[in-house]
Protein backbone atom coordinates (compact mmCIF):
# COMPACT_ATOMS: atom_id res chain seq x y z
CA UNK A 1 0.00 0.00 0.00
CA UNK A 2 1.11 3.54 -0.73
CA UNK A 3 1.29 5.78 1.99
CA UNK A 4 -0.73 8.51 1.33
CA UNK A 5 0.97 10.91 4.42
CA UNK A 6 -0.26 10.52 8.07
CA UNK A 7 1.53 11.73 11.09
CA UNK A 8 2.08 9.16 13.83
CA UNK A 9 -1.88 9.27 15.12
CA UNK A 10 -3.13 8.09 12.04
CA UNK A 11 -3.52 11.42 10.63
CA UNK A 12 -3.14 13.07 7.32
CA UNK A 13 -0.59 15.59 6.72
CA UNK A 14 -0.16 17.74 4.36
CA UNK A 15 3.95 18.81 3.27
CA UNK A 16 5.97 16.41 4.89
CA UNK A 17 4.89 12.95 5.82
CA UNK A 18 5.64 10.05 8.00
CA UNK A 19 6.58 6.97 6.84
CA UNK A 20 5.89 3.82 9.15
CA UNK A 21 7.43 0.73 9.99
CA UNK A 22 5.76 -1.58 7.69
CA UNK A 23 6.03 1.03 4.86
CA UNK A 24 8.41 0.85 1.80
CA UNK A 25 12.06 3.21 1.13
CA UNK A 26 13.25 2.91 -2.70
CA UNK A 27 16.38 3.36 -2.71
CA UNK A 28 18.27 4.65 -5.78
CA UNK A 29 21.55 2.32 -5.93
CA UNK A 30 22.24 -0.89 -4.02
CA UNK A 31 26.00 -0.43 -3.27
CA UNK A 32 26.63 -0.77 0.40
CA UNK A 33 25.42 2.33 1.84
CA UNK A 34 22.23 1.39 0.34
CA UNK A 35 22.93 -2.14 2.09
CA UNK A 36 23.61 -1.17 5.25
CA UNK A 37 21.14 1.33 5.11
CA UNK A 38 18.12 -1.34 4.74
CA UNK A 39 20.29 -3.40 6.99
CA UNK A 40 19.29 -0.79 9.64
CA UNK A 41 15.95 -0.01 8.20
CA UNK A 42 15.00 -3.33 8.22
CA UNK A 43 15.86 -3.95 11.83
CA UNK A 44 13.28 -1.39 11.88
CA UNK A 45 10.22 -2.81 10.13
CA UNK A 46 10.94 -1.04 6.63
CA UNK A 47 10.54 -2.55 3.54
CA UNK A 48 12.95 -2.24 0.71
CA UNK A 49 13.52 -1.89 -3.03
CA UNK A 50 16.33 -0.53 -4.77
CA UNK A 51 17.47 0.59 -8.22
CA UNK A 52 20.93 -0.43 -9.23
CA UNK A 53 22.32 -2.20 -12.87
CA UNK A 54 24.50 -4.51 -11.48
CA UNK A 55 22.35 -7.93 -11.24
CA UNK A 56 22.82 -9.03 -7.61
CA UNK A 57 24.47 -5.66 -6.17
CA UNK A 58 25.28 -6.01 -2.03
CA UNK A 59 21.82 -4.46 -1.13
CA UNK A 60 19.77 -7.23 -2.89
CA UNK A 61 20.30 -9.61 -0.09
CA UNK A 62 17.86 -6.90 1.98
CA UNK A 63 15.93 -5.51 -0.93
CA UNK A 64 14.34 -6.19 -3.72
CA UNK A 65 16.54 -5.22 -6.43
CA UNK A 66 15.56 -3.41 -9.68
CA UNK A 67 17.92 -4.21 -12.48
CA UNK A 68 18.42 -1.56 -14.58
CA UNK A 69 20.42 1.71 -15.84
CA UNK A 70 20.56 4.65 -13.34
CA UNK A 71 18.98 6.81 -16.15
CA UNK A 72 16.46 4.44 -16.88
CA UNK A 73 13.22 6.18 -16.79
CA UNK A 74 10.66 2.86 -16.99
CA UNK A 75 12.77 1.29 -13.68
CA UNK A 76 12.50 4.92 -11.51
CA UNK A 77 8.66 5.01 -12.60
CA UNK A 78 8.82 1.23 -11.12
CA UNK A 79 11.06 1.92 -8.20
CA UNK A 80 8.28 5.29 -7.76
CA UNK A 81 5.19 2.98 -7.46
CA UNK A 82 7.15 0.29 -5.42
CA UNK A 83 8.06 2.71 -2.72
CA UNK A 84 6.86 4.79 -0.26
CA UNK A 85 9.65 7.03 0.39
CA UNK A 86 12.75 7.40 -1.90
CA UNK A 87 16.10 8.18 -1.09
CA UNK A 88 19.13 7.83 -2.70
CA UNK A 89 22.73 6.18 -1.79
CA UNK A 90 25.23 8.72 -4.41
CA UNK A 91 24.66 12.03 -5.62
CA UNK A 92 25.31 11.76 -9.13
CA UNK A 93 21.78 10.69 -9.56
CA UNK A 94 20.14 11.36 -13.28
CA UNK A 95 18.52 14.93 -13.40
CA UNK A 96 15.51 13.31 -15.29
CA UNK A 97 15.60 10.67 -12.93
CA UNK A 98 15.15 13.03 -9.63
CA UNK A 99 12.51 14.94 -11.33
CA UNK A 100 10.37 12.37 -12.43
CA UNK A 101 10.90 10.63 -8.67
CA UNK A 102 9.83 14.03 -7.45
CA UNK A 103 6.80 14.09 -9.37
CA UNK A 104 5.55 10.64 -9.03
CA UNK A 105 6.87 9.72 -5.88
CA UNK A 106 7.77 11.11 -1.99
CA UNK A 107 11.41 12.59 -1.91
CA UNK A 108 11.48 14.39 1.53
CA UNK A 109 15.67 15.10 -0.01
CA UNK A 110 14.40 17.48 -2.72
CA UNK A 111 16.48 17.42 -5.97
CA UNK A 112 18.37 20.74 -5.06
CA UNK A 113 20.81 19.79 -2.99
CA UNK A 114 22.10 17.17 -5.24
CA UNK A 115 22.24 19.66 -7.83
CA UNK A 116 24.14 21.49 -5.42
CA UNK A 117 26.71 18.70 -4.65
CA UNK A 118 26.89 16.97 -8.08
CA UNK A 119 29.29 19.95 -9.01
CA UNK A 120 32.02 21.30 -6.80
CA UNK A 121 32.00 25.13 -8.04
CA UNK A 122 28.33 25.04 -6.73
CA UNK A 123 28.89 23.14 -3.69
CA UNK A 124 31.66 25.20 -2.91
CA UNK A 125 29.32 28.45 -3.20
CA UNK A 126 26.35 26.63 -1.26
CA UNK A 127 29.50 26.71 1.98
CA UNK A 128 30.34 30.17 1.16
CA UNK A 129 26.62 30.92 1.65
CA UNK A 130 26.49 29.44 4.80
CA UNK A 131 29.03 31.46 6.36
CA UNK A 132 31.45 28.61 6.01
CA UNK A 133 34.83 28.75 4.65
CA UNK A 134 36.51 26.88 1.63
CA UNK A 135 40.19 26.91 0.81
CA UNK A 136 40.68 29.68 -1.88
CA UNK A 137 39.45 28.98 -5.40
CA UNK A 138 39.19 29.70 -8.97
CA UNK A 139 36.79 28.65 -11.55
CA UNK A 140 39.14 28.03 -14.61
CA UNK A 141 38.27 28.47 -18.12
CA UNK A 142 41.00 27.67 -20.11
CA UNK A 143 44.63 27.51 -19.87
CA UNK A 144 45.32 31.05 -19.32
CA UNK A 145 42.93 31.60 -16.78
CA UNK A 146 44.76 28.45 -15.02
CA UNK A 147 47.73 30.53 -15.37
CA UNK A 148 46.15 33.51 -13.98
CA UNK A 149 44.37 31.26 -10.85
CA UNK A 150 47.91 30.18 -9.86
CA UNK A 151 49.57 33.67 -9.82
CA UNK A 152 46.70 34.47 -7.37
CA UNK A 153 46.48 31.58 -5.19
CA UNK A 154 49.98 30.60 -5.29
CA UNK A 155 51.36 26.97 -5.45
CA UNK A 156 51.18 24.46 -4.42
CA UNK A 157 47.35 24.10 -5.53
CA UNK A 158 44.94 21.45 -6.62
CA UNK A 159 43.66 21.53 -10.39
CA UNK A 160 39.74 19.72 -9.78
CA UNK A 161 37.10 18.66 -12.54
CA UNK A 162 34.18 20.07 -11.05
CA UNK A 163 32.14 17.20 -11.52
CA UNK A 164 32.99 13.13 -11.92
CA UNK A 165 35.53 13.00 -9.40
CA UNK A 166 35.47 10.55 -6.36
CA UNK A 167 38.78 9.33 -4.07
CA UNK A 168 41.14 11.76 -6.03
CA UNK A 169 40.17 10.31 -9.29
CA UNK A 170 40.23 14.14 -11.92
CA UNK A 171 42.33 16.04 -9.44
CA UNK A 172 45.70 17.38 -10.31
CA UNK A 173 48.48 18.72 -7.72
CA UNK A 174 50.22 21.40 -9.32
CA UNK A 175 53.78 21.90 -7.30
CA UNK A 176 55.48 23.49 -9.70
CA UNK A 177 54.89 26.19 -12.53
CA UNK A 178 56.21 23.70 -15.20
CA UNK A 179 53.32 21.21 -14.26
CA UNK A 180 50.36 23.66 -15.75
CA UNK A 181 50.22 22.13 -18.89
CA UNK A 182 50.90 18.69 -17.94
CA UNK A 183 47.68 19.55 -15.36
CA UNK A 184 45.42 21.56 -18.22
CA UNK A 185 46.18 18.87 -20.70
CA UNK A 186 45.28 16.19 -18.64
CA UNK A 187 41.82 17.38 -16.92
CA UNK A 188 40.76 19.26 -19.65
CA UNK A 189 40.90 16.33 -21.45
CA UNK A 190 37.75 15.00 -19.73
CA UNK A 191 35.57 17.98 -21.01
CA UNK A 192 34.37 19.01 -17.73
CA UNK A 193 34.86 21.90 -16.26
CA UNK A 194 37.60 22.60 -14.06
CA UNK A 195 38.21 24.77 -10.68
CA UNK A 196 41.89 25.54 -9.04
CA UNK A 197 41.95 25.13 -5.04
CA UNK A 198 44.72 26.39 -2.99
CA UNK A 199 46.47 23.56 -1.35
CA UNK A 200 45.42 23.47 2.01
CA UNK A 201 48.48 22.09 4.45
CA UNK A 202 46.28 20.29 6.55
CA UNK A 203 47.09 18.98 9.70
CA UNK A 204 44.28 16.33 9.88
CA UNK A 205 41.78 15.26 7.70
CA UNK A 206 38.18 15.14 9.61
CA UNK A 207 34.51 14.61 8.92
CA UNK A 208 31.17 15.37 10.82
CA UNK A 209 27.65 13.54 9.66
CA UNK A 210 24.65 15.63 10.11
CA UNK A 211 21.72 14.15 10.05
CA UNK A 212 18.49 17.10 9.34
CA UNK A 213 14.87 16.17 9.72
CA UNK A 214 11.93 17.80 7.79
CA UNK A 215 11.08 19.58 10.57
CA UNK A 216 14.95 21.30 10.96
CA UNK A 217 16.09 19.39 13.92
CA UNK A 218 19.66 18.74 13.83
CA UNK A 219 22.11 16.17 15.23
CA UNK A 220 25.57 16.02 14.43
CA UNK A 221 27.77 12.47 15.40
CA UNK A 222 31.31 12.98 16.68
CA UNK A 223 34.06 14.25 14.84
CA UNK A 224 36.44 11.50 12.62
CA UNK A 225 39.61 11.52 11.54
CA UNK A 226 39.99 10.43 8.97
CA UNK A 227 43.57 8.83 7.28
CA UNK A 228 43.24 8.24 3.58
CA UNK A 229 46.06 6.09 1.61
CA UNK A 230 46.08 6.87 -2.10
CA UNK A 231 43.10 9.33 -2.15
CA UNK A 232 41.14 5.90 -0.30
CA UNK A 233 39.77 6.19 2.85
CA UNK A 234 41.93 4.05 4.94
CA UNK A 235 40.75 4.90 8.86
CA UNK A 236 38.19 6.57 10.66
CA UNK A 237 39.66 7.40 14.41
CA UNK A 238 36.82 8.83 17.12
CA UNK A 239 37.39 10.19 18.98
CA UNK A 240 39.52 12.58 16.86
CA UNK A 241 42.59 13.38 18.21
CA UNK A 242 42.20 17.44 18.52
CA UNK A 243 41.29 19.95 20.81
CA UNK A 244 37.49 19.62 21.92
CA UNK A 245 36.85 23.03 20.95
CA UNK A 246 38.29 22.18 17.00
CA UNK A 247 35.60 19.07 17.53
CA UNK A 248 32.72 21.30 18.81
CA UNK A 249 33.80 24.16 15.94
CA UNK A 250 33.82 21.14 13.75
CA UNK A 251 30.25 20.10 14.82
CA UNK A 252 28.94 23.61 14.74
CA UNK A 253 29.54 23.99 11.06
CA UNK A 254 28.34 20.58 9.96
CA UNK A 255 25.08 22.02 11.80
CA UNK A 256 25.22 25.34 10.12
CA UNK A 257 25.41 23.71 6.98
CA UNK A 258 22.64 21.21 7.26
CA UNK A 259 20.18 24.06 8.09
CA UNK A 260 21.91 26.37 5.46
CA UNK A 261 21.90 24.31 2.64
CA UNK A 262 17.83 22.69 3.89
CA UNK A 263 18.94 19.29 3.91
CA UNK A 264 16.68 16.46 5.21
CA UNK A 265 18.50 12.80 5.89
CA UNK A 266 22.31 12.45 6.25
CA UNK A 267 25.16 15.58 5.44
CA UNK A 268 28.42 14.13 5.60
CA UNK A 269 30.88 17.30 5.51
CA UNK A 270 34.62 16.91 4.89
CA UNK A 271 37.08 19.05 6.16
CA UNK A 272 41.03 20.05 6.72
CA UNK A 273 42.32 21.32 9.89
CA UNK A 274 45.37 23.17 9.51
CA UNK A 275 48.16 23.72 12.26
CA UNK A 276 46.57 26.85 13.30
CA UNK A 277 43.37 25.09 14.39
CA UNK A 278 41.80 26.38 11.55
CA UNK A 279 39.05 24.48 9.43
CA UNK A 280 37.93 24.55 5.91
CA UNK A 281 35.20 22.38 4.61
CA UNK A 282 36.20 20.04 1.26
CA UNK A 283 33.46 18.54 -0.03
CA UNK A 284 29.79 17.99 1.71
CA UNK A 285 27.94 14.40 0.57
CA UNK A 286 23.93 14.37 1.21
CA UNK A 287 24.11 10.56 2.29
CA UNK A 288 25.31 8.03 4.16
CA UNK A 289 29.50 8.10 4.60
CA UNK A 290 32.23 5.89 4.68
CA UNK A 291 34.02 7.82 7.79
CA UNK A 292 30.27 7.30 9.44
CA UNK A 293 30.91 3.72 9.51
CA UNK A 294 31.94 3.65 12.72
CA UNK A 295 28.32 4.77 13.94
CA UNK A 296 27.38 1.20 13.34
CA UNK A 297 28.73 -0.31 17.23
CA UNK A 298 30.35 2.79 18.46
CA UNK A 299 27.03 5.41 18.44
CA UNK A 300 23.86 5.09 20.45
CA UNK A 301 22.59 5.65 17.06
CA UNK A 302 24.16 4.46 13.48
CA UNK A 303 24.20 6.61 10.69
CA UNK A 304 22.19 4.21 8.66
CA UNK A 305 19.07 4.12 11.16
CA UNK A 306 19.38 8.44 11.56
CA UNK A 307 19.29 8.73 7.85
CA UNK A 308 16.07 6.22 7.99
CA UNK A 309 14.51 8.26 10.83
CA UNK A 310 15.10 11.13 8.97
CA UNK A 311 13.33 10.83 5.73
CA UNK A 312 10.88 8.89 7.14
CA UNK A 313 9.82 12.10 10.14
CA UNK A 314 10.47 9.96 13.17
CA UNK A 315 11.99 11.93 15.61
CA UNK A 316 15.83 11.81 15.88
CA UNK A 317 18.00 9.66 17.87
CA UNK A 318 20.84 11.00 20.12
CA UNK A 319 24.45 9.90 18.68
CA UNK A 320 26.65 9.93 21.68
CA UNK A 321 29.67 7.66 21.39
CA UNK A 322 29.42 4.77 23.37
CA UNK A 323 33.16 3.79 23.26
CA UNK A 324 36.43 4.84 21.39
CA UNK A 325 36.66 3.40 17.81
CA UNK A 326 39.16 2.65 15.05
CA UNK A 327 37.26 1.62 11.81
CA UNK A 328 39.51 0.02 9.21
CA UNK A 329 38.76 -0.61 5.47
CA UNK A 330 38.91 -3.98 3.86
CA UNK A 331 39.65 -3.28 0.21
CA UNK A 332 39.89 -5.99 -2.54
CA UNK A 333 43.98 -6.82 -1.73
CA UNK A 334 42.83 -6.88 2.36
CA UNK A 335 39.75 -9.17 2.06
CA UNK A 336 41.74 -12.79 2.07
CA UNK A 337 43.53 -12.08 5.37
CA UNK A 338 40.52 -10.46 6.66
CA UNK A 339 38.38 -13.37 6.42
CA UNK A 340 40.72 -15.88 7.69
CA UNK A 341 40.85 -13.65 10.77
CA UNK A 342 37.63 -13.66 11.32
CA UNK A 343 37.65 -17.45 11.96
CA UNK A 344 40.31 -17.56 14.31
CA UNK A 345 40.66 -16.77 17.59
CA UNK A 346 42.39 -13.10 17.75
CA UNK A 347 45.12 -13.24 20.67
CA UNK A 348 45.74 -9.88 19.42
CA UNK A 349 42.77 -8.01 19.99
CA UNK A 350 42.05 -10.33 23.61
CA UNK A 351 45.76 -9.37 24.39
CA UNK A 352 44.97 -5.39 23.61
CA UNK A 353 41.20 -5.15 24.54
CA UNK A 354 39.75 -4.67 21.42
CA UNK A 355 37.13 -5.80 20.32
CA UNK A 356 36.84 -6.37 16.27
CA UNK A 357 33.39 -5.98 14.15
CA UNK A 358 33.84 -7.10 10.82
CA UNK A 359 31.01 -6.02 7.81
CA UNK A 360 31.62 -7.13 4.71
CA UNK A 361 29.44 -5.92 1.82
CA UNK A 362 28.80 -9.25 -0.17
CA UNK A 363 30.22 -8.27 -3.83
CA UNK A 364 30.35 -11.14 -6.01
CA UNK A 365 34.18 -9.61 -7.26
CA UNK A 366 36.65 -8.37 -5.23
CA UNK A 367 39.31 -5.93 -6.92
CA UNK A 368 42.42 -4.49 -5.85
CA UNK A 369 41.25 -0.72 -4.45
CA UNK A 370 37.79 -1.74 -4.24
CA UNK A 371 36.05 -1.35 -0.72
CA UNK A 372 34.10 -4.86 0.02
CA UNK A 373 34.03 -4.27 4.03
CA UNK A 374 35.09 -2.32 7.22
CA UNK A 375 35.97 -3.17 10.79
CA UNK A 376 34.72 -1.14 13.52
CA UNK A 377 37.48 -1.97 16.32
CA UNK A 378 35.97 -1.03 19.36
CA UNK A 379 38.66 -0.04 22.34
CA UNK A 380 39.20 2.18 24.92
CA UNK A 381 41.72 4.04 23.96
CA UNK A 382 42.21 4.75 20.04
CA UNK A 383 45.48 3.84 19.97
CA UNK A 384 44.52 0.24 20.72
CA UNK A 385 42.72 -0.13 17.41
CA UNK A 386 45.74 1.36 15.71
CA UNK A 387 48.11 -1.00 17.21
CA UNK A 388 46.24 -3.68 15.86
CA UNK A 389 45.89 -2.44 12.48
CA UNK A 390 49.18 -2.42 12.42
CA UNK A 391 50.26 -5.46 14.08
CA UNK A 392 48.20 -7.35 11.73
CA UNK A 393 50.16 -7.04 8.78
CA UNK A 394 47.04 -6.93 6.94
CA UNK A 395 47.17 -3.18 5.63
CA UNK A 396 50.65 -2.65 4.93
P1 LIG B 1 38.48 15.19 -2.74
O1 LIG B 1 38.18 14.32 -3.92
O2 LIG B 1 38.20 16.64 -2.96
O3 LIG B 1 37.87 14.67 -1.48
O4 LIG B 1 40.06 15.08 -2.49
C1 LIG B 1 40.69 13.86 -2.21
C2 LIG B 1 41.87 14.11 -1.28
O5 LIG B 1 42.82 14.99 -1.91
C3 LIG B 1 41.49 14.80 0.02
O6 LIG B 1 41.04 13.86 0.98
C4 LIG B 1 42.79 15.47 0.40
O7 LIG B 1 43.66 14.54 1.02
C5 LIG B 1 43.37 15.87 -0.93
N1 LIG B 1 42.98 17.26 -1.26
C6 LIG B 1 41.91 17.61 -1.99
N2 LIG B 1 41.82 18.97 -2.08
C7 LIG B 1 42.85 19.46 -1.39
C8 LIG B 1 43.30 20.79 -1.09
N3 LIG B 1 42.68 21.90 -1.56
N4 LIG B 1 44.40 20.92 -0.32
C9 LIG B 1 45.05 19.83 0.15
N5 LIG B 1 44.69 18.56 -0.10
C10 LIG B 1 43.61 18.36 -0.86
Amino acid sequence: MKNTGRDLGGKPVVGNRTILPGDTIGILGGGQLGRMMALAGTAMGYRFVTLDPTPEAPSSHTAHQIVAAYNNIEAARELAMAADVITYEFENVDAGVASLLEKESYVPQGSQLLYTTQHRVREKQAIEKAGVPVAPYRVIEGLDSLKEAVDELGLPCVLKTATGGYDGKGQFVIRHAEQLDEAFTELAASGRELVLEQFVSFQSEISVIAARSPQGEVKTFPVSENIHVNNILHLSIVPARLSLKIQREARQLAEKLATSMDAVGLLAVEMFVTAEGKLYVNEVAPRPHNSGHYTMEACETSQFEQHVRAICNLELQDTELLTPVVMVNVLGQHLDAVIQRAGERDEMAIELGVIPKLHLYGKNESKTNRKMGHINLLCKDVQEGLDWVEHTNIWR
